[in-house]
């Protein structure tokens, strides 16, 4: 049971069994549960008036004990390239983003799974926010289903992507609990195979989910080649460095034709180089791996910019050159601080950062003739 919205306990979040302990306790059939369960993540139920498969006495007497509550949308911002930032309000001055991005054969959601987070880092404006908490299970599969609905997508037609505000390895538990249930072809019914969750590279959880029944895709943020770079870049990397990051990569059992995506914020002058480039290359042998090159997105927040289009083309070229499959990702949603790495809860378009004080911007201070 997630925990109370308002005075009545929530029931999005809950998993079957979860639903059936709360439906036995009013003395109903388990049948009732899956019937509740359906309504709730296969179709999207929004009150117990839409729940036209139960009795009124009995949709009034669930009405009475529980709710059927979402995340509470503050706002959306909609950018020129069709991508959609939506703002909610999880619990008093405590917000989150989801981003709603259309693609031509499936539509992509990115939700997040902590307000702020932990790990800080140096090229993403939610680093430089404070934490302040982990997203309920219900918190986090509740943005897919609040977002499904109001663009009217099918489950058929989603990806998801693990990739909004937070670290989702520090939210272990509710994160995976929240994929369980969009993964339930009785519920949400999204394949695993369509829903990514992205790590800045906490290895413990990456192990913990390589032992898990249901593994969803595995991208990792990795953004340097070498650790001094990376120590700064994302500080989590000073507890688990590269070498320990790519051997837990190496351990994760992949299916057929699954393949880990590792993700490279190309940023001008701290990793672009074309020695960084081949130093990835040779970092990333021998692993089934795709490369997605994000040039920065910049924000007023960071002290950080984008490289020139001709060092980013020149960067990919070189991972062509090692046989490895690389795309360079464009900004979606970036008009409205939609794109990645911009996540930070902003009530504008664009500006500041309105309802949490910022952590100060760190600025990147390696020494690159060392490097
Ligand atoms: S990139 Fe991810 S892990 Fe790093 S600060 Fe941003 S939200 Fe946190």
């Amino acid at each position: 049971m997630q925990p109370e919205t308002g005075s009545l306990p929530n029931l999005v979040g809950s998993d079957l069994n979860e639903i059936e302990s709360a439906i036995a306790a009013m003395g109903e059939a388990p049948y009732r549960a899956r019937q509740i369960y359906a309504g709730i993540y296969r179709r999207c139920n929004r009150s117990w008036a839409d729940f036209t498969d139960l009795g009124k006495d009995l949709r009034g007497r669930l009405s009475e004990r529980f709710s059927i509550s979402l995340p509470r949308l503050d706002c959306t911002f909609a950018s020129g390239d069709g991508t959609r930032r939506y703002l909610f309000e999880v619990s008093p001055g405590m917000k989150i983003e989801s981003v709603f991005i259309p693609e031509e054969k499936r539509d992509t959601i990115c939700i997040s799974t902590q307000v702020g987070c932990a790990v800080g880092c140096l090229f993403c404006v939610t680093g430089r926010l404070p934490m302040r908490r982990d997203l309920s299970a219900g918190e986090i599969v509740g943005q897919v289903l609040a977002l499904r609905a109001d663009r009217s997508v099918p489950s058929k037609r989603l990806n998801i992507v693990i990739m909004g505000m937070g670290e989702p390895l520090h939210n272990y538990d509710n994160v995976m609990k929240a994929i369980r249930l969009m993964a339930d072809p009785e519920g949400l019914s999204i394949s695993p195979r369509r829903i990514t969750l992205s790590t800045s590279g906490v290895v413990p959880g990456i192990e913990a989910l390589a032992a898990e029944p249901l593994i969803p895709n595995l991208a990792i943020s990795l953004n340097a080649t070498t650790d001094e770079v990376r120590d700064q870049l994302i500080p989590v990397n000073r507890k688990w460095n590269i070498a320990a990051l790519l051997e837990a990569c190496r351990r994760f059992p992949l299916e057929k034709r699954r393949r880990i995506t590792f993700e490279y914020v190309l940023i001008d002058d701290v990793n672009d180089s074309p020695e960084d480039a081949h130093r990835l290359a040779a970092l990333l042998k021998g692993l089934k791996k795709k490369i997605n090159l994000i040039p920065l997105n910049a924000d007023p927040w960071l002290r950080l910019k984008a490289p020139s289009e001709s060092r980013i083309l020149a960067f990919q070229e070189i991972l062509i050159g090692h046989s490895i499959t690389a795309y360079i990702r464009r900004p979606r949603g970036a008009d409205v601080s939609a794109a990645c790495g911009m996540l930070a809860g902003r009530e504008h378009a664009r500006g500041d950062l309105v309802h949490l004080p910022p952590r100060p911007a760190k600025p990147f201070t390696a020494d690159r003739s060392r490097l």
